[in-house]
């Protein structure tokens, strides 16, 4: 039976979108190679089309689909389990952007256009499309919008599903959905749209979406601040955004010793303001001048000195200068995996409790496992932080992994749920939560979920496993 599924997709699609044999090690495993499986074949098509009769033949022949975008998600949701009876559906060879509508401010695009060509596009425009993310240069479109994509623009445009206005998905009977709207108000009953965004590939394949743009704006600025503590860099936030408004783009926060394993491991990587507990970068854009943004941000920090909620602070004097500072906060994650294996929380909590959070769940975690190093970093302006967990130094960070990951876990989560945060704000469930998200959710919760599953994918055929068991 496989047989004569192999042949119609290898007949569907020709050699260039059918791979089987070779080394698929590209497709097969995840970016942070903890995740590894075995398809029975990877699919390319090219066209919406290609992917409804893809998805009609593995469901006449009870096939389950792993859609698969950049392959740069973070918790194993793109990966196909290691059966080998699973078809790996990539989206990128669809890359085309279909239109850019400069009047109504849109753009339609294929799903497995990468994130840079797209802001690349706009920005050859004028215009803007805000999504920003380290993995920009290989993630898809696809991938953010069935991951909900974060990253360090939320604060002020929001998160992928904040700038989708429409969707094309193929559905688990091989049907075609366009619901490509590039309306800004359409109340026409159940928002389709919104149940396949952050669906992780388990409810259907998006193929294309409408997309929001903004006029770029006309200049923007970057600048570091150090705080004694988290209390203060939370009222530093508050003040910026009453100072700054809309113009405040990121607010970004790192903890000292992420910016030791920075130093560490990038030391070419010039670093301002370097000691202190806390370091934030803020980033203002501004529909004026660089001029202007230099006036605003240089009152900010004024009053934020005068009212010793910062240390110091350093303005970037010109674009190199504010593309270092973004590039410190980038380097976290590497230098972090060049330390060595760690466990990782992608958390979110209401800003309120950010500070009080920290401190609880670091003495906690300090008594449980004295010499414990706490990599705290992230997007500090959307009360998500990448709160995580490296082994004391001197202990083999697989052990130490091995051996506490469960302990160290049962401690942040529980805190994250004291607090009503939650345990996934970025990056999703995949398979690395499935069991936490089961434990932690609300019963009336993980069986709505189950029903929408149910009804929209009887046949299990998307992504099986993934989200919920
Ligand atoms: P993939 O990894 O290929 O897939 C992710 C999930 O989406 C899988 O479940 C897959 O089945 C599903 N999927 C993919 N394409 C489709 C489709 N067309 N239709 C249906 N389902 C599909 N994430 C953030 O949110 N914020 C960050 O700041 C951030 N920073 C990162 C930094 C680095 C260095 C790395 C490696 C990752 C980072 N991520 C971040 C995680 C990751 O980049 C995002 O989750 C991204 O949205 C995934 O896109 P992708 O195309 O690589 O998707
Ligand atoms: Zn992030």
């Amino acid at each position: 039976m496989n047989a004569a599924l192999l042949q119609s997709l290898q007949d569907l699609l020709g050699d260039a979108g059918f791979l089987r044999g070779g080394d698929l090690t590209a497709y097969e495993q995840d970016w942070r190679k903890r995740y590894s499986g075995h398809a029975m074949a990877v699919v390319r098509p090219t066209s919406t089309l290609e992917v409804a009769a893809i998805v009609r033949l593995c469901a006449m022949h009870g096939v389950s689909l792993v859609p698969q975008g950049g392959n740069t998600g973070l918790v194993g949701g793109s990966t196909p389990d290691d059966s080998g009876r699973q078809i790996l559906l990539s989206l990128n060879r669809m890359q085309r952007i279909r239109a850019i509508d400069a009047a109504n401010l849109t753009v339609t695009v294929e799903a497995g256009c990468v994130l840079q060509t797209l802001q690349q596009a706009a920005e050859a425009q004028g215009l803007l499309f805000p999504l920003s993310l380290a993995a920009e240069g290989s993630c898809t479109i696809g991938g953010n919008l069935a991951t909900n994509a974060g990253g360090t623009q939320v604060l002020r445009y929001g998160n992928a599903r904040e700038l989708c206005l429409g969707l094309e998905v193929v559905t688990a009977d091989g049907e075609i959905w366009d619901g490509l709207s590039g309306l800004r108000k359409d109340n026409t009953g159940y928002s389709l749209r919104d149940l396949f965004i952050g669906s992780e590939g388990t409810l259907g394949v998006i193929t294309a979406a409408t997309l929001k743009l903004y006029p770029q704006p006309l200049a923007r600025t970057t600048a570091l601040a150090i705080c004694a503590s988290l209390e203060d860099a939370v009222q530093l936030l508050g003040l910026a955004q009453q100072r700054a408004g809309a113009g405040l783009t990121g607010f970004e926060l790192m903890n000292r010793f992420s910016l030791e394993l920075v130093q560490r491991h990038f030391p070419q990587l010039p670093q301002p303001l370097a000691g202190s507990p806390w370091t934030v970068l803020l980033e203002l854009s501004d529909s004026e001048s660089a001029a202007h943004a230099k006036t605003i941000f240089e009152g900010l920090l004024e009053t934020a000195l005068e009212r010793g909620l910062i240390g110091d602070a350093a303005v970037a004097q010109n674009l190199l200068q504010s593309r270092n500072f973004w590039h410190l906060r980038e380097s976290i994650p590497l230098a972090q995996s060049l330390e060595g294996l760690n466990i990782k929380h992608d958390i979110a909590l209401p800003v309120s409790c950010v500070a009080e959070f920290v401190a609880s769940t670091d003495a906690a975690l300090a008594a449980a496992f004295p010499g414990v190093r706490l990599v705290d970093f992230g997007h500090l302006g959307d009360g998500n932080l990448h709160y995580n967990v490296q082994a004391p130094e001197g202990i083999d960070p697989a052990g130490f992994l091995a051996a506490h990951e469960a302990a160290v876990n049962g401690i942040v989560f529980d805190a994250v749920d004291r607090y009503r945060g939650s345990i996934s704000a970025e990056h999703g469930i995949g398979q690395l939560k499935v069991d936490e998200l089961a434990a932690r959710k609300s019963k009336v919760a993980i069986s709505l979920m189950r029903t929408i599953k149910r009804a929209i994918d009887p046949l299990n055929l998307f992504n099986p496993g993934r989200i919920l068991r």
